[in-house]
C-alpha cells in the first residue's frame, strides 16, 4: 500500500503515524473519526486538532474523489456517479434506493482483466487497482452528497475484487469497523468471477460478508465460452471453493446467473445447473443479460427467465430475478465510464 495514503490506514497504523509525528496516539482516533465518520476532505475541517499537527499531516494527502458526472433515473431514483481519481482515471458507482435502505455498488479496479464476454467493463483491459481509500470514498462521497445513510454495499461494479485482494480486505475492515461508517459485514457483498485460491483465502478470514459467485453457466464448456477464467478453474474447483467458504463462515453463497438467449437459458441448462448445485446452501440471482453494443448477446425473454426460475424451484433451489434498476440511464456496468471516455477521446 501507498504509505502516505492516510484514508487507507486502519486505526493501529494511524496511531503509529501519530507517534512517528511526535504526537499523542489519541489523536489517531480524532483523525480517523473525521475521515471515516464525518467524511471530511481536508485537514482544515479537523477543528479539534492543533494547527502544528494539521501542518505535519499535510504531507499525507487525503484521497477524495471528484464527481465528473451524475445520471439520475426518472424511473426509480437510481443514481450513477462518474468519479475522477487524482491521476485522471475515471470510475463509476451506483446508488440504488430500496425500501430496506440505500445500497451502493462500487468499482474495485480501473478496468478489468478477466475478459468476460458480455461485460462492458473489461473491454479496455485493466488500468490499475483501486486503493482501499478509493473504494471507501465512492461510498463516502455518495453519502455526503445525498445526505442519506448508505446501509448496504455491493462490490459489483467495474473490476474483479479478488484480483485486488489486499486492498479489498483493508476496505472491508475499515468500512465495517467502529469509528467509521460501521456498516455490518452482513450488509456487504463481494462478487467474483471465481478466483479459486483467493476464495479459499477469503474463507480463512472468517468474515461475515456475502460472497456472490458469477456462475453464468451449467457446465465447463458453456462457462468457458462466456468467461475466460473458466479455462483456468473448473466448475468443480469453483463450487468446492464455495462449499469451503460456506463451511468456514456459515454464510450462504449467492450464485449470479446472467441469462443469454439461446446460450444458457434452456430447460436442459436449468436441469444441469440444479444437478451441480443441489444440496448447497445457496441462492441463485437470475440477471437477464444487459446487451452491450460491442457484442451480439441477446437478453432472454421474460418468459424464459420466469421458466428458468420455476425449474430451479422445482429442484428446491431458491431463485430471484434481479429487478432492473435505472434502466433509462446508461445500461450495464461500465457503460457510463465507457461512454464518457469515448466522449473525451473524441474531444481531444
Ligand atoms: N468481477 C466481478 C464483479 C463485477 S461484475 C464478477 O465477475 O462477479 C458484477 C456481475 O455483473 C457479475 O456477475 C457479472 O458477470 C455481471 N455482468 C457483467 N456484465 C453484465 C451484463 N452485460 N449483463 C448481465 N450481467 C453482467
Amino acid at each position: 500500500m501507498n504509505m502516505t495514503d492516510i484514508k487507507s490506514m486502519n486505526i493501529e497504523e494511524l496511531s503509529s503515524l501519530m507517534t512517528q509525528l511526535g504526537d499523542k496516539p489519541f489523536r489517531a482516533k480524532q483523525v480517523y473519526s473525521w475521515l471515516h465518520e464525518h467524511l471530511v476532505t481536508s485537514y482544515d475541517e479537523m477543528t479539534n486538532l492543533p494547527k502544528a499537527l494539521r501542518e505535519k499531516l499535510s504531507a499525507y494527502p487525503i484521497t477524495a474523489l471528484q464527481v465528473a458526472d451524475v445520471q439520475v433515473s426518472k424511473l426509480d431514483g437510481t443514481r450513477k456517479y462518474l468519479f475522477c481519481l487524482s491521476d485522471g482515471n475515471v470510475i463509476e458507482s451506483v446508488l440504488m434506493r430500496y425500501k430496506h435502505g440505500n445500497s451502493v455498488c462500487i468499482s474495485s479496479q480501473v478496468g478489468c482483466r478477466m475478459g468476460c464476454r458480455f461485460c462492458a467493463s473489461t473491454i479496455g483491459g485493466l488500468t490499475r487497482n483501486l486503493m482501499a481509500s478509493e473504494m471507501l470514498d465512492q461510498i463516502y462521497r455518495i453519502q455526503d452528497i445525498t445526505g442519506e445513510r448508505v446501509s448496504n454495499v455491493v462490490v459489483m461494479g467495474t473490476g474483479e475484487p479478488l484480483d485486488n485482494y489486499d486492498n479489498l480486505l483493508r476496505f472491508i475492515h475499515i468500512l465495517s469497523a467502529e469509528g467509521g461508517l460501521h456498516i455490518s459485514q452482513r450488509n456487504i457483498t463481494v462478487s467474483t468471477c471465481g478466483l479459486v485460491p483467493q476464495i479459499h483465502e477469503l474463507a480463512k478470514e472468517k468474515l461475515q460478508i456475502t460472497l456472490a459467485l458469477s456462475l453464468h453457466a451449467p457446465n465447463d464448456a458453456k462457462r468457458q465460452e462466456l468467461m475466460p477464467i473458466a479455462r483456468r478453474y473448473s466448475m468443480d474447483e469453483v463450487l468446492d471453493a464455495c462449499r469451503d467458504y460456506f463451511d468456514k463462515t456459515g454464510r450462504r453463497i449467492t450464485f449470479e446467473y446472467s441469462l443469454v438467449a439461446g446460450v444458457n437459458d434452456s430447460d436442459e441448462d436449468a436441469a444441469e445447473l440444479c444437478g451441480r448445485i443441489r444440496g448447497m446452501n445457496c441462492h441463485v440471482n437470475l440477471i437477464p443479460v444487459n446487451p452491450i453494443k460491442e457484442r451480439s448477446f441477446v437478453r432472454s425473454t421474460r418468459e424464459a427467465v420466469e421458466n428458468f426460475k420455476i425449474k430451479l424451484e422445482k429442484c428446491g433451489i431458491n431463485g430471484t430475478i434481479r429487478r432492473e434498476m435505472g434502466s433509462d440511464i446508461d445500461g450495464a456496468c461500465g457503460q457510463l465510464r465507457k461512454s464518457y471516455m469515448q466522449k473525451t477521446e473524441s474531444e481531444k
